[in-house]
């Protein structure tokens, strides 16, 4: 079968290649893909930043975010049957098996020897057939089959913002403005999801007002700013929720200033250390003088994509079709380098499998 596959720690090793289908373990389905989404994490693994071979191997498939039809299923494979359309989840239990991978909550490993589907150990979904863990399945309604494949990047934002209001809960908290940094598959999905919470949304990005990205941001009845030509300062407001998705560590540490009282802000970026050193000072005691929250969050466990799938039924009866406007570009397998070249027009790009 087609696999697209990389070799971690080396650079630009991305090629489509032939290799056998895989075959299920009892506990496992086997996917037909039909579609891959590509994002900043598989360039990095491609850039030779990140990223790990299964056990004894030396290339790894990519891709993380897919949409696939279950083609057969293991003897011990409960509820799901050939034919069910699925979004796998990413994260699998790590080798201990902790506390919380055994309690479904694998997005928050206490060991870090967990298995990332396409990232970390554990081959992609970037092949016509892939295996997973059928506990790991999302069931996708035939409705939202055409956007599904954005379910991965939502859940994290579902992740971020259902973690804020928990931890919110700590005060008497009515959040009114939420800032969205970037307006990449993040940022979009980001922005609609805050939109529909009834926030007033302000999402920033260096491109113009004429752009895709800019566009779609108006649809959703945010506010877009090109931060190329107006500052967050000219903005001359505070947020009480700002959610960093640019990955860019110097938009992240300004952005800090522009929180509110009680404000949280939720980092889902990997930074490059090297980036920025700051003055921890000044930023301690804002956060305490103004009860601030700023936190990390990475990955996604089955729930949050649960809270995606609502949501994208609420998108699509508030927004019509605007989640279809995120595929800027649907390749073909063997034009998957396309798929790995840095564009800056780009949203999502999507390789199709069926
Ligand atoms: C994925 C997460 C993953 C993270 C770090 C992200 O691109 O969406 O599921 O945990 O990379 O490996
Ligand atoms: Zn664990």
């Amino acid at each position: 079968m087609k696999a697209i596959i990389v070799t971690p720690g080396s650079k630009n090793s991305v090629q489509l290649t032939q290799i056998d289908p895989p075959r299920p373990k009892p506990n496992e389905v086997l996917l037909r893909i039909k579609k891959l989404g590509i994002d900043g994490t598989d360039r990095d693994i491609n850039a030779g930043f990140y990223g790990a071979p299964p056990d004894g191997g030396k290339f790894l498939v990519c891709g993380h975010e897919a949409l696939g039809i279950i083609e057969s299923v293991g003897a011990k494979v409960k509820g799901f049957a050939p034919g069910d359309l699925v979004v796998p989840t990413v994260r699998r239990s790590c080798v201990e098996n902790c506390l919380n991978c055994r309690n479904g909550q694998s997005d928050m490993c206490l060991t870090g020897h967990y298995f990332e589907h396409g990232i970390y150990k554990l081959h992609g979904f970037a092949s016509e057939f892939a295996v997973t863990d059928a506990d790991y399945l999302v069931r996708i309604p035939r409705e939202l089959a055409d956007v599904a494949v954005l379910l991965e990047p939502t859940s994290i934002v579902e992740k971020a913002l259902n973690q804020i209001y928990r931890i919110q809960n700590r005060m008497i908290w009515e959040p009114k403005t939420a800032l969205m940094l970037g307006a990449g598959p993040i940022g979009q999905l980001g922005t609609l999801i805050l939109r529909l919470r009834g926030l007033q949304v302000f999402t920033v990005a260096r491109r113009p007002l004429d752009d895709p990205k800019a566009q779609l941001i108006f649809r959703s009845g945010a506010k877009y700013v090109d931060t190329k030509e107006s500052s967050l300062d000219s903005l001359g407001q505070s947020f009480d929720i700002i959610i960093e998705g640019t990955g860019n560590a110097i938009v992240a540490a300004d952005a800090m200033q522009h929180l509110a009282t009680n404000g949280a802000f939720c980092l889902l970026g990997v930074y490059d250390p090297e980036q920025l050193s700051i003055q921890a000072g000044d930023l301690f005691r804002e956060m305490v003088l103004r009860n601030k929250l700023l936190f990390g969050s990475v990955n996604a466990n089955k729930s949050y994509f649960e809270l995606g799938l609502k949501d994208f039924q609420l998108i699509k009866e508030r927004f019509g079709n605007i989640l279809t406007g995120l595929f800027s570009s649907i390749l073909k397998p063997e034009d998957y380098e396309k798929g790995f070249e840095p564009d800056p027009s780009e949203i999502k790009t999507v390789i199709d499998f069926s």
